[in-house]
């Protein structure tokens, strides 16, 4: 019997109508005679009563007040609301199956709570359910420690949660359902005409989701790729194969890799550049703003470093106390507060010219400025104004030919 990992994000499980659809996914795949492990996330999204950001507004008016490990306990009720759901639902269709914690299915983290790493997964449990002939649910985002404290494995974790089982179980496919129809080329929720990917590598997404594309968690990415589990991202709400996830060597004898300059586009907003410039002070500039960055715990990006000094960026969140830094420092930081970071990705980019020149002309054209660039042999990444983001996207998206398939 193969063993398929499917995981049901949260607006797949936010009402009856999805859960539903959930349902019509579980039972064709068991009807076609495979060992089931569902992964499920918290119901919904922000402002939904379940969601984890709900959980979250519970405390957010008591600062730190709760410590992590409670913190992690309070995430972790999100996921087995769901889970618990889901069983219900399941047994009411005569499909007998098991809801378990994440610690339960023998999940096991370190103790870094709230952003925790899995160290191990006893399989024992699950398989023993799964030989009783259970659908195995599953509360992704969360694991146990050794010491038996419940752990959150940060935002997003339930997709790594199906593909961490998906590889102790060895597992023919995980399957990633979710609320558009697999990878496309850019996020939907800015490019309209954006286009499901029918492939892509592991890299590719990895890098992908790297750079901001919220459709799959690359920690999860980067333990199927580890794994060599194939992974699919589809809809929750079509019957559409979605998008595979594999290796390239594997693609390309299936026929479908398809070696594009450019995959797709990604972006991070809410961030803010820095220009740190001292032509006639101290030559260790560098070195100064750097450890007052690291020493606050302050992630910096986009660094380009000069003789005169330093450009970089802070997440806007970041940026008050960046600014204080430095001042305290005796610098006079230059600050431009929203900000976004463009990725032009392609793994067939290496060595192929003209690239940073159709970037230039689509941008220009469309009176966008540059801010700052840097480019790696699969990603080309840009600085522009957050305010430009919709445009430049789209522009970016047509003068690469992304819309066509
Ligand atoms: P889930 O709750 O199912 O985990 P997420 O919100 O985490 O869903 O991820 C799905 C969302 O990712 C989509 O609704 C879409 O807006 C966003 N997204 C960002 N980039 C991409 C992309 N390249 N392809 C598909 N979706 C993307
Ligand atoms: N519910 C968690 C979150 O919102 C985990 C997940 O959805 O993957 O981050
Ligand atoms: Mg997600």
């Amino acid at each position: 019997m193969d063993l398929i990992v499917q995981k049901f994000g949260g607006t797949s499980l936010s009402d009856e109508q999805s859960r539903r659809h959930v349902l019509r996914h579980i039972i064709r795949e068991r009807e076609a005679g495979n060992g089931l492990v569902v992964v499920v996330s918290a119901m919904g999204r922000s402002g939904e009563p379940y969601a984890t950001d709900s959980l979250l507004n519970l405390v957010l008016r008591n600062g730190n007040a709760l410590p992590a490990r409670e913190r992690d306990l309070l995430l972790s009720c999100g996921e087995l609301i769901s889970a618990s759901v889901l069983c219900s639902l399941l047994n009411a269709e005569g499909i007998p199956s098991v809801a378990l914690t994440g610690g339960q299915a023998g999940i096991m983290t370190d103790d870094r709570f709230g952003s925790a790493r899995i160290a191990d997964i006893k399989t024992e449990r699950v398989h023993k359910h799964l030989s009783e002939g259970l659908v195995v649910v599953v509360t992704g985002f969360q694991g146990m420690t050794s010491e038996g404290e419940i752990t959150t494995l940060g935002r997003g974790g339930s997709d790594t949660s199906a593909t961490a089982l998906g590889a102790a179980l060895s597992a023919k496919v995980v399957d990633i359902y979710t609320d558009v129809d697999g990878i496309l080329t850019a996020d939907p929720r800015w490019v309209s005409n954006a286009r499901p990917l029918p492939a892509v590598s592991y890299e590719e997404i990895c890098n992908m989701a790297q750079n901001g594309a919220k459709v799959i968690h690359p920690r999860a990415v980067e333990i199927a790729m580890k794994a060599g589990i194939p992974v699919r991202v589809r809809s929750t709400f079509s019957d559409g194969e979605g998008t595979l996830v594999t290796n390239a060597e594997a693609l390309r004898k299936q026929g479908i890799w398809f070696d594009k300059t450019v995959t797709g586009l990604a972006h991070v907003h809410q961030v803010t550049q820095i220009g740190v410039i001292n032509n006639n002070g101290p030559a260790d500039v560098q070195l100064r703003v750097f450890r007052a960055m690291a020493s606050h715990g302050i992630s910096v990006d986009f660094i380009n470093v000069m003789p005169s000094g330093v450009h970089y960026t802070v997440s806007d969140h970041d940026t008050p106390n960046a600014i204080g830094l430095l001042e305290g420092l005796g610098f006079k930081p230059q600050i431009r507060r929203a900000c976004a970071k463009v990725a032009v990705i392609g793994g067939g980019m290496n060595g192929e010219p003209g690239v940073m020149a159709v970037i230039v002309e689509a941008l220009t054209n469309s009176g966008i400025p540059i801010l700052q660039s840097a480019d790696s042999n699969t990603t080309i990444w840009v600085l522009i104004s957050e305010e430009d983001l919709a445009k430049a996207l789209q522009a970016l998206h047509t003068a690469f030919g992304l819309h066509l398939a």
